[in-house]
């Protein structure tokens, strides 16, 4: 890890309390080394790789309970009194539990006949960015990064948030509306863990084959996307989806980030 691009061996940046520290492996086993820091030092916000991380050219993000504090359809059953019945089914799917389809559509259609004020409501009073979230989208997209933000929630929520937190692209699902309600359907294919991988995929592609690239997200349906990026950082993350990826923070907010990434703060966009 001493000189950028040089494979020496596995190793972990670790940000601890804001401070970057590496810690290699002595025997080049990245398994051991996690498994070692999870029993001796968590919680810690990690990124084990084999050289010196660089800047990504793409980051691909989640939304829900990664980029905002919230799941959004549980916000959102809410205000049609379903929080519980539909939290349960929101944090098995998360959990991999739970085919994510099945799942989505069963929710949404507990939901037909809200009207769409309450989602107006629920985005003014509900929804919050994550710590950190505005700081990590606006200094990688000043470095040059493509910011894309890829939900199996839904544009009525996405495309509010992106425009907040300064996503140039948003991927996500459509509610169906009719007469100002909800009809409990959604338009056209679902935004599911294919299609956020699938997304990567383009966005690496359009930059250029082999481009760095960044994800980060919480849930099951973030695990083909987490693994198929350069640096995959589960965010408070599932456990499945936490095992998949080559990063994970569990104690600090989004900036652990760009410390992972060796972005020094005086570089951060505040
Ligand atoms: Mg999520």
């Amino acid at each position: 890890m001493e000189q950028a691009g040089v494979r020496i061996a596995s190793a972990a940046m670790l940000d601890f309390c804001g401070q970057t520290m590496q810690i290699a492996s002595p025997d080049d086993d990245a398994a051991a080394l996690r498994a070692g820091l999870d029993a001796h030092l968590a919680p810690t916000d990690g990124l084990v790789c084999t050289e010196e991380p660089i800047l990504p050219r793409v980051f691909i993000s989640d939304m829900d309970s990664t980029m905002i504090g919230q799941e959004c359809i549980d916000e959102l059953a809410d205000f049609a009194g379903l929080k519980d019945r539909i939290a349960a089914i929101t944090e098995r799917a998360m959990l991999g539990e739970l085919d994510f389809e099945q799942a989505l559509r069963e929710r949404v259609g507990l939901l037909a006949g809200l009207s769409t004020d309450a989602i107006d409501e629920c985005l003014a009073t509900r929804i919050r960015p994550m710590p950190g979230a505005k700081v990590l989208v606006d200094t990688l997209k000043k470095l040059g990064c493509r910011t894309v933000l890829v939900t199996g929630g839904f544009h009525h929520f996405a495309d509010p948030v992106a425009a907040q937190l300064g996503f140039e692209h948003v991927v996500g699902n459509r509610l169906e509306v009719a007469d100002g309600r909800l009809t409990g359907g959604l338009v056209g294919a679902i935004v599911d863990s294919s299609v956020k991988k699938a997304t990567l995929l383009a966005e690496i592609a359009a930059v250029g084959e082999g481009a760095t690239s960044l994800a980060t997200g919480d849930g099951a349906n973030d695990i083909p996307m987490l693994e198929a990026a350069t640096y995959g950082i589960a965010y408070h993350a599932k456990p499945k989806a936490r095992a998949a990826a080559n990063g994970w923070i569990d104690r600090g907010d989004l900036t652990s980030v760009l410390r992972l990434l060796g972005i020094p703060e005086k570089d951060w966009v505040r």
